[in-house]
């Protein structure tokens, strides 16, 4: 164990803090495709949605229909009976008959057209959301094509960075590459390798003694901060 061995860890942990941004430049740009993806999703809900509305609104509309059939054809029989009646009384009910039927024609109309507003909307609803898929899906694919191309240039660079980082584990003595080998699985991309500022380790502020920190200068043993566990080495 010499100072060699801790130049060499604290070289490692810049190489691995460089990959943890090419990571993370991967992952970010990885959002694009997830932000697409999670838009296409919830626009596919919509047009389902819409989907089964024009279903409902067209039973509706043929129920309707009917109705105004019906109270059409009961419209002209009674028309045709005003015609017959032998006294006021018989005409009078047959008006007040005609009267209804002609308030519920106009009513049924009303809705009918309502609905065929409504269900126009929803056309054109279906209209707009298949233009977005069909133009999202091509987003999508450029999308994808970019950050397959980034990935591989990241990709690339972060292979070069773990070369080295090995190449340095290899020229590490025995003891310092199982000792980082171990904290690495326990803080891999956060500092395994923690500094003494100020009379504390740099990464949780615990206090270092005076003998501790003797002993970290030395540089001829692993010294392990009491309060995060990461190993103290000296400053260069
Ligand atoms: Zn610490």
């Amino acid at each position: 164990m010499d100072r060699s061995d801790f130049e060499n860890v604290i070289e490692i942990q810049s190489l691995q803090n460089k990959i943890k941004i090419h990571l993370a430049n991967i992952d970010e740009e990885k959002k694009r495709i997830d932000y697409i993806h999670t838009e296409r999703e919830s626009r596919k809900e919509e047009l389902d949605e819409v989907s089964k509305s024009i279903i409902a609104i067209k039973e509706e509309i043929s129920k309707l229909e009917k109705d105004l059939f019906k109270v059409e054809a009961e419209l002209t029989q009674a028309n045709k009976h005003i015609n017959d009646a032998t006294n006021e009384k018989q005409a009078s009910a047959l008006e007040h008959e005609i009267e209804t039927l002609s308030t519920k024609q106009s009513g049924l109309e009303e809705e009918i057209l309502e609905f065929l507003e409504k269900q126009s909307e929803n056309e054109q609803k279906v209209d707009d959301i298949r233009e977005y898929l069909k133009g999202s899906l091509e987003s999508l694919q450029e999308v994808q094509s970019e950050v397959l191309e980034l990935e591989k240039k990241e990709g690339k660079e972060i292979k070069n960075l773990e070369e080295r980082v090995q190449a340095l584990l290899e020229n590490s003595s025995e003891t310092m590459k199982k000792a980082f080998l171990a904290l690495d699985k326990k803080f891999h991309f956060k500092n395994p390798v923690s500094f003494v500022i100020g009379g504390a380790c740099k990464q949780c502020h615990m206090k270092v003694t005076s003998i501790q920190k003797s002993a970290i200068d030395a540089a001829t043993s692993l010294e392990y901060c009491e309060g995060c566990g990461r190993v103290l080495a000296p400053t260069f």
